[in-house]
């Protein structure tokens, strides 16, 4: 069972709004503008939902249109206040807005207020930390603004804004005010027409209506211009044809609203609410809220565990079947802090880190009891991956390499279980309190930190993260490599290391064995997929550097694992044959085709006056091949399937977290197949197994959403493996039986 906890963002339909929908699709499927019985019986349903709405509202005054959700009936309503603003006599100066509204109105405002010339001054009304309104400024600035824009409550937090505060710090100001009254559509009681309010928009698709029908209040005497001009619909008002299902439905949500049966009351979810903050501070010790539960609509949760990011916890929940939204719907997928909580002061690793869950009326008891279990759940699966700083660990020891990377530059963790001992590799600062974590908590004693070479855009971290762990002091060269030792050993891991004199005078290569035999290197900026490291820094030996690829290819053939300390396009790993053919002056190099003199005179040339940035656009630029891109080598979920039963010997490969695989359920093909768990920061562990299976071999692999998956194919096609494939879309359009029993539950 999906558990959905992401109402803030969009909600199902009720049953009911269903069945009003289709009904006025197949039945009263009139034009409320005709007037034949068929329109006429069209109207007054509408009637009946504007007088409905009205009542649920507290508008028994002034105009209720229906249009098509909240972002028309903000730009309607901008639209309107600006061009009155126009014609006044003496302008305003000042157009405000709050810092924390959704993104819809100050952009809505910078439209209008360019498009129209008016260019008035945007400000931005601050917010405190409890995220309502500072009032005294906005008191200062109101005698010199023209519009007020303050949301009734706020999408992220849940915020209730004191909109009777906000009244007395207008008055006596000529501007007029919009309340974004969308999240608090069948939440709060809004009594539009008691108070000043001028405009207020609402969206349906946030209270269990379908998406595409809104509404706007426009108060009695308030200016108005139409957005949209034509046929006359809506008194003028709102011209085309109405959304009639839409209204229906929506009719339907606020009957709901009126008779007081269908939604819980706000004490019950408030008590639904408190369970569930509880069960997250049980599962999450650490855990801190973002903003004050008695300020809040009940059904709004949001929050942030230190040292776990929002990503990361996203994922984890979504495993467990649990949807919810880290900040805004909107920006999720781009990952940014949340302007929201920025504006409201939050500290960055609060803002980075944030996570919203959010719920509707409909919601019932065995939903909150199953949505704590499952979150106790996920609790568990962090703790067991040593990723939850806050909480004691008790996991299994990893085992193998683990790869982190921050901003392209990457670090590696090489561990063996069976000695609990484990070798970090080009430590970055932003990781040392992960890496000392995850260490600490399975009980890892560090053999070594290494660098394979002075950075030149940041300081080794090493030194910090021994400290951090405080581990004992140990006698080691320059780049952290023991004293006089030949070779570290891990168990049954063995690293040798190999200098490789030319990015740096000091770039060394760590080379594991296992069994005596070469598995991979680490070759720092020596080698990076689809380039080498530059060689024109002050501490570079570019004569050097010809002379080291030679030795390294000596050292590890053309076909061993290279992984670089750069990746700026996730291919992972790389080879020199791989490079030789991707670049010809390695190749011309490699191939005796050029000496080392005339090598070097051609890498500077391709070097010279080169910015950082746009080194950084050649290593990814030379990128995708045709049969690289995603397109080429994504599988439907039906593709999936045949290719199964077409192919046995497919191996399938689940690249999520250890966290999240422990949580989720992987897709069902009818068929066996070989299954695989190797997560994405580990793939290099497997990367030179799946190379040699045979050529025509598929290998399959899919993840939450198809994105860490095309990375694990892409990459492993480009080291030369044809048969390499990713499930397009993920887990999450993989077909399930319980689809629509599920959807009975969405709420
Ligand atoms: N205002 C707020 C507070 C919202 O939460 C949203 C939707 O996320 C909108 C406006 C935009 O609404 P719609 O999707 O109906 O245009």
């Amino acid at each position: 069972m999906e558990i959905y906890l992401d109402a803030n963002a969009t909600t199902p339909v009720l049953p009911q709004a269903r069945e009003a929908a289709l009904a006025a699709m197949a039945e009263d499927f009139g034009n409320p503008s005709s007037i034949h019985s068929t329109g006429l019986k069209a109207r007054a349903l509408m009637d009946g939902v504007r007088a409905r709405a009205r009542r649920v509202l507290g508008a028994s005054t002034g105009q209720l249109l229906f249009l098509s959700g909240a972002t028309e009936g903000i730009q309607t309503a901008v639209l309107s206040a600006l061009s009155a603003l126009r014609e006044r006599p003496q302008r305003p100066e000042l157009l405000l807005y709050g810092a924390t509204e959704h993104k819809a109105v100050p952009e809505a405002i910078k439209h209008w207020n360019a498009l129209l010339g008016l260019n008035l001054q945007l400000l931005a009304i601050p917010v405190g930390r409890d995220g309502r309104h500072d009032l005294d400024w906005l008191r200062r600035h109101a005698p010199r603004a023209g519009l007020v824009c303050t949301m009734a409550a706020n999408n992220e937090t849940g915020v209730i804004s004191d909109l009777d505060g906000i009244e007395a710090a207008l008055a006596g100001s000529p501007a007029l005010w919009m309340v974004d009254g969308v999240q608090a559509l069948g939440k709060l009681p809004l009594r539009l027409a008691e108070r000043r309010i001028d405009y207020a928009p609402f969206s349906g698709h946030k209270l269990y209506a379908p998406k595409g029908i809104g509404m706007l209040y426009v108060r009695a005497g308030a200016p108005f211009t139409p957005l949209l001009a034509g046929g006359g619909q809506e008194g003028a008002l709102r011209s085309g044809t109405e959304n009639m299902s839409g209204i229906a439905a929506l009719g339907a949500v606020l009957a709901a609203l009126e008779d007081g049966n269908t939604f819980r009351d706000a004490a019950t979810l408030a008590a639904w609410r408190d369970r569930l903050a509880a069960a997250l501070q049980q599962a999450f010790p650490g855990l801190v809220f973002n903003a004050p539960a008695e300020l809040c609509l009940p059904t709004t949760l949001n929050f942030a565990v230190p040292g776990v990011s929002s990503k990361l916890l996203l994922d984890l929940f979504d495993a467990a079947e649990m949807r919810v939204s880290g900040g805004s719907a909107c920006s999720a997928s781009k990952a940014q802090p949340s302007y929201v909580l920025e504006a409201m002061g939050l500290p960055a690793w609060q803002t980075a880190s944030a996570l919203r869950l959010s719920f509707g009326p409909l919601m019932d008891a065995g939903f909150v009891d199953e949505a704590c279990a499952r979150i106790r759940v996920c609790g568990e699966s962090l703790r067991a991956s040593c990723l939850d700083p806050n909480a004691p660990g008790h996991a299994l020891p990893a085992e193998g390499l683990s790869r982190l990377v921050v901003d392209g530059a990457c670090c590696y963790v090489l561990a063996d279980a069976a000695s609990r001992r484990a070798v970090v590799i080009d430590p970055l600062p932003e990781l040392t309190e992960r890496l000392a974590q995850w260490l600490r908590c399975q009980d890892y004693a560090l053999a070594a930190v290494l660098d394979t070479h002075s950075h030149g855009d940041h300081a080794s971290s090493a030194a910090e993260l021994l400290a951090t762990l405080q581990a004992p002091h140990a006698d080691v060269e320059a780049l952290g490599w023991p004293r006089a030792a030949e070779t570290i050993e891990l168990g049954r891991l063995k690293l040798t290391r190999l200098a490789l004199p030319g990015h740096t005078q000091d770039s060394t290569a760590y080379l594991l064995h296992e069994a005596e035999q070469l598995r991979l290197a680490f070759v720092g900026d020596t080698v990076m997929p689809g380039a080498l490291g530059r060689s024109d820094f002050e501490q570079s030996a570019p004569q050097d550097f010809a002379r080291s690829l030679r030795r390294l290819e000596q050292a590890v053939g053309p076909h061993a694992l290279l992984l670089p300390g750069h990746d700026y396009d996730d291919r992972f790993a790389t080879t020199l044959a791989v490079e030789c053919a991707a670049q010809p002056l390695l190749g011309d190099l490699l191939g005796g085709r050029i000496d080392d003199a005339a090598f070097a005179a051609a890498k500077a040339e391709l070097e010279q006056g080169l910015a950082l940035t746009e080194y950084q656009t050649i290593a990814c630029g030379a990128r995708v091949d045709a049969n690289g891109s995603r397109a080429c080598s994504e599988l439907s979920p039906a593709g999936l399937v045949q290719m199964a039963r077409e192919q046995p010997q497919l191996v399938l490969v689940d690249v999520r977290e250890p966290y999240e695989q422990r949580l989720g359920q992987a897709p069902e093909l009818g068929t066996t197949v070989q299954r695989e768990a190797v997560a994405l920061s580990g793939l290099p562990n497997a990367l030179t197994r799946w190379l040699a299976l045979p050529a025509e071999t598929p290998v399959v692999f899919f993840c939450r959403s198809g994105n860490r998956s095309a990375q694990a194919a892409q990459a492993l096609r480009r080291l030369g493996h044809p048969q390499a494939w990713s499930l397009g879309g993920g887990l999450a359009l993989w077909p399930r039986a319980t689809a629509a029993a599920d959807a009975a539950f969405a709420i």
